[in-house]
């Protein structure tokens, strides 16, 4: 079997404008960089904003393994086999960052036959969205530390510092560092703190500004620090948003690339779903329904994490009206919930799909929570036997399910014809009535309660004092009715990774809570979750390669 990248490398491109032309997209809106890779215009978005929106499915999945269930490669797959059955369709999907690339996960492009080329650029350096967001967050944090040492005219008590200087990678060491070290016109010395690019609050508002304005009016309410009266300090006091959004203002074009079969993928913005909003942005999306009759687009990480917050985030501020959830499953991460070991994961064993299916049901249970209608399918593996596969189909028709198998990954868009089919014949026949989970006028407390006991099936929330005192702060400066963005472990429901299938009886933790007030959400974090990844033992950096002929290897 071929690897993704030597599949990806055999892909018969067409030129970006042609694939844009299949969208009614001339090429007078088109911004190329190169062949194969375009961002469209703002005179395009002003050209057909008020057009009607075509159907909206989201892609979700179940709780993953570690290496990811194919939530892309099935997204990417079913927008092929919409376009094989003459549907005018189009792809929505999050840009990937460096961080997995390098590290356990590898590339986000799909995989198999199901992929966005090019690949590796889009893996890699793409057109530069990442950097731009990288170089305003970093820009604020500049300004902000040299208005301490010129003399600090707006009083920024510098132990109630929030804004934190970020980099596409993971990178441990840079979790917590101290700044300011040596003379007095190095600066002022204090503890400093990296996040990692997906988790900067830029990237939030990058994914959720409907246009140039909209960005700079978010850009101005961000807070970067607390005075010594506890009041708010904001970018805009800085007087940072103009050179912010003149760094931005290219990056918050849609980017527009190709599947392996030539069909249209907006990938844009990339907000990581466990510490962060997990949805690519809503310029691509809001265009993506513009132009196409079916758009998939998919939403990080298991539903408790990425399809919430898609929900309840995304879909709440941009009036977005989702049509269907495709809820995917494989009987490798089944296993997994039901407790089998990662590299024992390819060996039959109905005992512990039984047991781990419990996961699967509570993400059925959790999007009929919000009234869309679901379709769950299984993305076969290779090492699927047939008796696990008709397991999974039983339990589903068993709970008044959709089911669809998908062999995108081995087939490409042809092993998506079943699914194509279920998903069309659901958006016919069962209207969607969505609804956010929570009203944003609840406590701050009341929501995350919410959230932890409907979706991740908590006893119990219990907050650490720091967090209390945040609650407080913020709901006493007005910042109390936004929705919640919670960073949560993918791996369970819980907050303790461990804590497989459908844990139940439990308490969740919330350790931190901060306002993001640009993007317009607060952020509760859970457990032991890290906003600054690490890399495992061996990295997939160390089987990266290029050859003498300029070629990319070892990118899966
Ligand atoms: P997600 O979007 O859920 O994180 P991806 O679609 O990125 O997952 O897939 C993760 C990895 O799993 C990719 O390397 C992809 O090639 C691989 N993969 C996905 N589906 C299959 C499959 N059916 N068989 C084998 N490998 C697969
Ligand atoms: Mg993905």
């Amino acid at each position: 079997m071929k690897s993704d990248i030597e599949i990806a490398q055999e892909a018969k491109m067409i030129h970006i404008r042609d694939v844009a032309k299949q969208l009614g997209i001339s090429e007078d809106d088109l911004e190329m960089y190169g062949k194969y890779k375009t961002k469209l215009t703002d005179e395009l978005w002003e050209e057909v904003k008020d057009r009607e929106d075509g159907k909206l499915i989201l892609v979700t999945a179940i709780n993953p393994t570690p290496a990811g269930e194919g939530k892309t490669t099935t997204s990417v797959g079913l927008g092929e086999a919409f376009g094989r059955m003459g549907k005018k369709a189009a792809i929505a999907l999050r840009e990937p960052s460096l961080g997995p690339c390098f590290g356990i996960k590898g590339g986000a492009a799909g995989g198999g036959y199901a992929q966005v080329v090019p690949m590796e650029e889009l893996n890699l350096h793409f057109t530069g969205d990442f950097h731009a967001i990288t170089s305003a967050n970093n820009l604020l944090a500049a300004m902000l530390d040299n208005h301490i040492k010129q003399g600090n005219a707006l009083q920024i008590d510098t132990n109630q510092i929030v804004w934190k200087r970020c980099m596409d990678m993971n990178d441990r060491v840079l979790r917590n560092i101290v700044v300011g070290l040596g003379r007095p016109v190095d600066g002022v010395v204090r503890e400093d703190h990296f996040i990692i690019s997906v988790a900067s609050e830029i990237m939030a508002i990058l994914c959720l500004a409907e246009n140039i304005k909209d960005l700079k009016e978010r850009l101005s309410k961000i807070i970067v620090a607390y005075n010594y009266e506890g009041m708010p300090v904001t970018a805009g006091q800085l007087n940072a948003v103009g050179a912010m959004a003149a760094l931005l203002k290219d990056a918050l074009k849609p980017n527009m690339v190709q599947t392996l079969e030539n069909t249209p993928a907006f990938v844009h913005g990339g907000p990581f779903a466990n510490i962060a909003h997990g949805c690519n942005s809503v310029r691509a999306t809001k265009t993506a329904l513009k132009l196409a009759d079916y758009v998939v687009t998919e939403a990080g990480f298991g539903a408790d994490l990425g399809a919430e917050k898609f929900f309840d985030i995304k879909c709440r501020m941009a009036d977005l009206k989702p049509d269907a959830v495709v809820l995917v499953a494989t009987v490798r991460a089944l296993k997994y919930n039901g407790g089998v070991a990662k590299d024992d994961l390819g060996t039959e064993n109905l005992d512990a799909l039984k047991k781990g299916i419990a996961n699967l049901e509570k993400h059925i249970e959790n999007v009929a929570k919000f009234n869309v209608p679901c379709v769950v399918t299984l993305n076969r593996f290779v090492t699927d036997t047939d008796a696990e596969l008709s397991f999974v189909k039983e339990f589903c028709e068993e709970h008044g399910c959709e089911f669809a198998l998908s062999e995108v990954w081995e087939k490409g868009g042809e092993g998506g014809i079943e699914l194509a089919n279920k998903v069309l014949k659901t958006i016919e026949e069962k209207e969607s009535h969505f609804a956010p989970l929570y009203d944003v006028n609840l406590s701050i407390c009341e929501k995350i309660e919410t959230i932890a006991r409907e979706i991740y099936g908590a006893a119990k929330v219990n907050y650490a004092p720091a967090a209390r005192q945040a609650i407080d702060r913020l709901e006493k400066l007005g910042y109390g009715n936004t929705p919640i963005c919670m960073a949560k472990n993918q791996y369970s429901l819980s907050d303790d990774p461990k804590k497989l299938g459908r844990p139940e009886h439990f308490e969740i933790t919330i350790r931190e809570v901060y306002v993001n007030a640009g993007a317009g959400f607060v952020v509760a974090i859970t457990g032991t979750v890290m906003t600054m990844p690490g890399l495992p033992l061996h990295p997939a950096a160390e089987r990266i390669d290029v050859t003498d002929d300029g070629v990319i290897v070892g990118l899966s």
